[in-house]
């Protein structure tokens, strides 16, 4: 069972408790820039409901929310002008993936070429 910690970074910063570069709001979804970039664009993406992780907001979240969420990324993403160039998409969830804030996000990361994820051979 996932408890949900509401003193979580983001949390906070749903609140209004703690600053960040907002990118995007609406109903569903809050944007804001990582303040440790991996890429020239990396924007993270966080649902309004306290879900922990993907995993919590798939088990738990309204059809409602997981459409506007998903329309949310979309919009963000074209917001930061990746949509034509592309971008990847991460979101960790739990202990093996090295999640460390525990409040569901989506990393958007593009603004260039990145590193691929399987060699090639
Ligand atoms: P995770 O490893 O949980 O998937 O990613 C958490 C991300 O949140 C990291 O990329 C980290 O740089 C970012 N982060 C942590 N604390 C803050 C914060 O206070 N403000 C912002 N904007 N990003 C944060």
């Amino acid at each position: 069972m996932i408890t949900y910690d509401s003193n979580n970074i983001f949390a906070k910063i749903l609140r209004g408790e703690i600053p960040c570069d907002k990118v995007y709001e609406d109903d569903f979804a809050l944007a804001f820039r990582d303040i440790n970039p991996q890429a020239r664009i990396h924007t993270l993406v966080i649902p309004k409901g306290a879900y922990v992780s993907f995993d919590d907001f798939a088990t738990k979240a309204s059809d409602a929310e997981l459409g506007g969420f998903a329309r949310a990324v979309q919009a963000v993403a074209a917001l930061e002008g990746v949509t034509e160039s592309g971008y990847r998409l991460i979101a960790n969830h739990g202990k093996h993936s090295q999640q460390e804030v525990p409040h569901y996000h989506v990393h958007i990361l593009g603004g260039e070429s990145l590193p691929g994820l399987i060699a090639k051979t």
